[in-house]
Protein backbone atom coordinates (compact mmCIF):
# COMPACT_ATOMS: atom_id res chain seq x y z
CA UNK A 1 0.00 0.00 0.00
CA UNK A 2 1.25 3.34 -0.93
CA UNK A 3 1.08 5.46 2.29
CA UNK A 4 2.21 2.50 4.43
CA UNK A 5 5.09 3.17 6.18
CA UNK A 6 6.01 -0.37 6.74
CA UNK A 7 5.49 -0.70 3.28
CA UNK A 8 8.15 1.83 2.60
CA UNK A 9 10.21 0.25 4.71
CA UNK A 10 9.88 -2.90 3.09
CA UNK A 11 9.97 -1.38 -0.54
CA UNK A 12 13.83 0.75 0.93
CA UNK A 13 11.95 3.69 0.60
CA UNK A 14 12.42 4.56 4.51
CA UNK A 15 15.67 3.46 6.13
CA UNK A 16 15.42 0.28 8.80
CA UNK A 17 17.70 -1.79 10.60
CA UNK A 18 16.95 -5.04 9.04
CA UNK A 19 17.23 -7.93 11.34
CA UNK A 20 15.93 -10.93 8.72
CA UNK A 21 14.57 -11.17 5.77
CA UNK A 22 12.68 -13.97 3.22
CA UNK A 23 10.64 -14.30 0.18
CA UNK A 24 7.79 -13.54 1.82
CA UNK A 25 9.14 -12.30 5.45
CA UNK A 26 10.97 -8.68 6.92
CA UNK A 27 12.24 -8.28 10.20
CA UNK A 28 13.56 -4.80 11.50
CA UNK A 29 14.09 -2.72 14.69
CA UNK A 30 11.39 -1.00 16.42
CA UNK A 31 12.54 2.62 16.21
CA UNK A 32 11.29 3.46 19.94
CA UNK A 33 14.73 0.90 21.06
CA UNK A 34 12.83 0.86 24.18
CA UNK A 35 14.22 -2.66 24.68
CA UNK A 36 17.09 -3.43 23.01
CA UNK A 37 16.26 -5.67 19.95
CA UNK A 38 12.81 -5.17 19.97
CA UNK A 39 12.12 -6.28 16.63
CA UNK A 40 8.89 -5.94 14.37
CA UNK A 41 8.14 -8.88 11.75
CA UNK A 42 6.22 -8.07 8.78
CA UNK A 43 4.86 -10.02 6.19
CA UNK A 44 6.13 -8.63 2.44
CA UNK A 45 2.30 -8.13 1.41
CA UNK A 46 0.18 -5.32 3.06
CA UNK A 47 -2.18 -6.84 4.83
CA UNK A 48 -3.43 -5.10 8.03
CA UNK A 49 -3.30 -6.93 11.00
CA UNK A 50 -3.90 -10.62 12.07
CA UNK A 51 -7.70 -11.02 11.76
CA UNK A 52 -7.24 -10.07 7.93
CA UNK A 53 -4.31 -12.13 7.54
CA UNK A 54 -4.67 -15.13 5.26
CA UNK A 55 -3.41 -18.35 7.13
CA UNK A 56 -0.64 -18.78 4.66
CA UNK A 57 1.39 -15.44 5.10
CA UNK A 58 0.36 -15.75 8.78
CA UNK A 59 2.03 -18.99 8.99
CA UNK A 60 5.01 -17.86 7.13
CA UNK A 61 5.71 -14.27 9.68
CA UNK A 62 4.83 -17.03 13.01
CA UNK A 63 7.71 -19.08 11.40
CA UNK A 64 9.77 -16.42 10.75
CA UNK A 65 9.25 -15.41 14.09
CA UNK A 66 9.82 -18.39 15.88
CA UNK A 67 13.29 -18.36 13.83
CA UNK A 68 14.06 -15.31 15.30
CA UNK A 69 13.47 -16.02 18.64
CA UNK A 70 15.15 -18.56 18.39
CA UNK A 71 18.28 -16.59 17.10
CA UNK A 72 18.08 -14.14 19.93
CA UNK A 73 18.05 -17.32 22.21
CA UNK A 74 20.88 -18.43 20.49
CA UNK A 75 22.93 -15.41 21.34
CA UNK A 76 22.74 -15.35 24.60
CA UNK A 77 18.99 -13.76 25.31
CA UNK A 78 17.20 -15.65 28.22
CA UNK A 79 13.95 -15.41 26.70
CA UNK A 80 11.65 -13.42 24.62
CA UNK A 81 8.28 -12.14 24.40
CA UNK A 82 6.53 -12.21 21.06
CA UNK A 83 3.20 -10.17 20.54
CA UNK A 84 0.90 -8.64 18.03
CA UNK A 85 -1.81 -5.96 18.45
CA UNK A 86 -4.67 -6.70 16.53
CA UNK A 87 -6.74 -3.26 15.23
CA UNK A 88 -6.31 0.40 17.60
CA UNK A 89 -8.13 -0.60 20.28
CA UNK A 90 -5.14 -3.58 21.28
CA UNK A 91 -2.82 -0.28 21.22
CA UNK A 92 -2.17 -1.52 17.06
CA UNK A 93 -1.13 2.12 15.68
CA UNK A 94 0.66 0.68 12.41
CA UNK A 95 -2.25 -0.71 10.79
CA UNK A 96 0.15 -3.33 8.69
CA UNK A 97 0.36 -6.78 10.76
CA UNK A 98 3.51 -7.07 12.22
CA UNK A 99 5.03 -9.29 15.67
CA UNK A 100 6.80 -7.82 18.25
CA UNK A 101 10.16 -9.80 19.53
CA UNK A 102 11.29 -8.40 22.89
CA UNK A 103 14.27 -9.91 23.78
CA UNK A 104 14.89 -10.55 27.11
CA UNK A 105 17.53 -10.87 30.11
CA UNK A 106 16.90 -11.48 33.85
CA UNK A 107 17.03 -8.40 35.67
CA UNK A 108 16.33 -6.49 32.56
CA UNK A 109 14.08 -4.11 34.06
CA UNK A 110 11.73 -4.05 31.09
CA UNK A 111 7.88 -4.45 32.20
CA UNK A 112 5.61 -5.76 29.64
CA UNK A 113 3.11 -7.48 31.46
CA UNK A 114 -0.39 -7.47 30.32
CA UNK A 115 -2.71 -5.32 32.99
CA UNK A 116 -6.59 -5.99 33.06
CA UNK A 117 -8.16 -2.90 33.38
CA UNK A 118 -11.03 -4.42 35.57
CA UNK A 119 -12.21 -7.61 37.08
CA UNK A 120 -15.59 -6.80 37.49
CA UNK A 121 -16.76 -9.79 35.58
CA UNK A 122 -16.53 -13.38 37.05
CA UNK A 123 -14.56 -15.82 35.38
CA UNK A 124 -17.75 -18.02 34.99
CA UNK A 125 -19.70 -15.45 33.00
CA UNK A 126 -16.54 -14.37 30.85
CA UNK A 127 -16.20 -17.80 29.83
CA UNK A 128 -19.75 -18.27 28.94
CA UNK A 129 -19.50 -15.33 26.68
CA UNK A 130 -16.30 -16.38 24.68
CA UNK A 131 -16.25 -20.12 24.85
CA UNK A 132 -16.05 -22.10 21.39
CA UNK A 133 -17.54 -24.90 20.07
CA UNK A 134 -16.01 -27.37 19.60
P1 LIG B 1 1.82 -1.26 17.17
O1 LIG B 1 1.46 -0.32 18.28
O2 LIG B 1 1.67 -2.69 17.58
O3 LIG B 1 1.10 -0.92 15.89
O4 LIG B 1 3.37 -1.07 16.93
C1 LIG B 1 3.88 -0.25 15.94
C2 LIG B 1 5.34 -0.13 16.20
O5 LIG B 1 5.95 0.40 15.05
C3 LIG B 1 5.69 0.79 17.37
O6 LIG B 1 6.39 0.05 18.37
C4 LIG B 1 6.59 1.84 16.73
O7 LIG B 1 7.67 2.23 17.55
C5 LIG B 1 7.06 1.15 15.46
N1 LIG B 1 7.45 2.03 14.36
C6 LIG B 1 6.73 3.06 13.85
N2 LIG B 1 7.41 3.63 12.84
C7 LIG B 1 8.57 2.92 12.69
C8 LIG B 1 9.68 3.02 11.82
N3 LIG B 1 9.77 3.95 10.86
N4 LIG B 1 10.70 2.13 11.97
C9 LIG B 1 10.64 1.18 12.92
N5 LIG B 1 9.60 1.04 13.78
C10 LIG B 1 8.58 1.90 13.67
ZN1 LIG C 1 1.85 -2.02 4.39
Amino acid sequence: MTDCIFCKIIKGEIGCFKIYEDSDVFAFLDIENDVPGHTLVVPKKHVSDMDTCDEKTFNKVMLASKKISSHFLNLGYEGVNVATNCKEASGQAVPHFHVHIFPRMHNDGAKLEMRPASKKQTLESVAKKLRMQD
